[in-house]
């Protein structure tokens, strides 16, 4: 799936009536919750059946497009499933119950309910909701008009704090050429600089939220004085939505840029699996963490290892800074030691890039064991073994670099 983005240019009318549509999105995945509470054993089935009941009791549910009213339903399916998921799987922790949304921010179209107007410079929304005809305001390279209508599976609408976007999921894929650069790399994510790489070299943390931090705090203080109610309240909020949401942009582009230049110029990459989840929950380090924005970094590199067919690998975090990467001999170190100085071997390196060749040798081994099981190439054994297509160029190239590495 593709997904293309278009700001949206309408009347103040136009966003009224998509702020009502959203309502009614809203409402009904509501019902479908309440309806899943009260009752025994209701299914997905029941669910979709229950929207045309809906749209009979309540008028105005029936002016938003059918198949609208059940995308809602899915999404109150999705909820529900994913709470019996957790209990299924006994995940550690709240399952996530399901629970009523009061801040909906988009609705969703299947393949009825709206059209592309000739040219692309337009889609109208045909169903009761009176959206009308609004202008696409995007990239002028990105043509969703190109694709057949029948491959556009998906429009949703969502509202963001500088407006309204409208997004087409489309059927296709996207096709890359990935030169082979006999390259392999161990990436070790980090607070004081955004990566360490086993080649030694560290991309600098832009730390946006630092940055921005003076002005969110004023903005903060001017929205907590404001009257309740009040006009002047309504626009300190926001302008405050806004800065957070520039924030947001900044690091997800920061974090794509970041992954699609490691990827595309390397045949390998391995990195941490960190469980995010946990370290955030250190108060000291929480907002740091956050800003670093691993967790994007990682998702958009395994996304574009995906997308360039080479193994991108996680690798069991145990032990990855603290074991010498020529020698294996375990050196204990805290946190705030920087430096490697391996007492067996003699081996001094920067903390951050031993971890980095720790994590690439792991990798590799991981790579050389999947590819031993026969798993590699093959999907559904495991979300790594997915993106795997076997490269023995880079276990060739870490043999050389480990030696030399030893002899230095
Ligand atoms: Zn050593």
């Amino acid at each position: 799936m593709l997904i293309y983005e278009y700001k949206l240019d309408g009347n103040t009318q136009q966003y009224a009536a998509i702020d009502e549509a959203i309502r009614i999105v809203q409402f009904i995945r509501n019902k479908c919750i309440r309806k899943w509470m009260d009752g025994r054993g209701v299914t997905r089935l029941d669910l979709q059946c229950y929207c045309a009941v809906l749209a009979q009791e309540y008028s105005f549910a029936a002016c938003l497009n059918s198949q609208a009213r059940q995308a809602s339903a899915d999404r109150a399916w999705a909820a529900i499933a994913r709470f019996y998921e957790h209990c299924r799987n006994k995940k550690p922790g709240k399952k996530g119950y399901p629970r009523f949304q009061h801040d909906s921010r988009s609705v969703e179209y299947k393949q009825t309910g709206w059209r592309i107007g000739p040219g692309g410079k337009h889609i109208t929304f045909t169903d009761g909701c009176g959206i009308g005809c609004l202008r696409l305001v995007g990239n002028k390279k990105q043509s969703v008009e190109t694709f057949p209508v029948k491959e556009i599976k998906r429009v949703r609408i969502v509202k963001r704090a500088d407006g309204y976007y409208c997004q087409f999921a489309v059927q296709a894929e996207r096709k890359l050429e990935h030169p082979p650069t006999n390259r392999a790399l161990g990436i070790d994510v980090g607070l004081k600089s955004y990566y360490t790489d086993s080649d030694g070299k560290t991309v600098a943390n832009p730390r946006y939220f630092r940055k921005a931090e003076q002005r969110l705090k004023r903005l903060h203080r001017q929205l907590s004085r404001k009257q309740k109610g009040s006009a002047n309240r309504r626009r300190a909020r926001k302008q405050l939505a806004k800065a957070y949401l520039k924030v947001s942009r900044q690091r997800e582009d920061f974090a794509r840029k970041t992954a699609n230049a490691l990827v595309s110029s390397r045949d390998f990459l391995a990195y941490e699996d960190l469980q995010i989840r946990n370290l955030v929950r250190n108060r000291h380090l929480s907002k740091a963490i956050s800003d670093a924005s691993w967790g994007t970094f990682l998702q958009w590199v395994k996304y574009y290892g995906s997308l360039h067919k080479i193994p991108v690998i996680a690798v069991p975090p145990q032990f990855t800074s603290q074991d010498c990467s020529a020698c294996g001999t375990r050196v204990k170190k805290s946190l705030s030691v920087r430096t490697h100085i391996c007492p067996a071997c003699g081996l001094i390196l920067d903390r951050d890039e031993n971890a980095a060749l720790n994590i690439l040798y792991a990798g590799l081994t991981i790579l050389f064991l999947m590819a031993c099981a026969g798993t590699v190439g093959q999907t559904g054994t495991s979300e790594d073994a997915e993106n795997a297509s076997g490269q023995p160029a880079a276990t060739r190239l870490s043999r050389k670099r480990k030696t030399g590495k030893r002899a230095g």
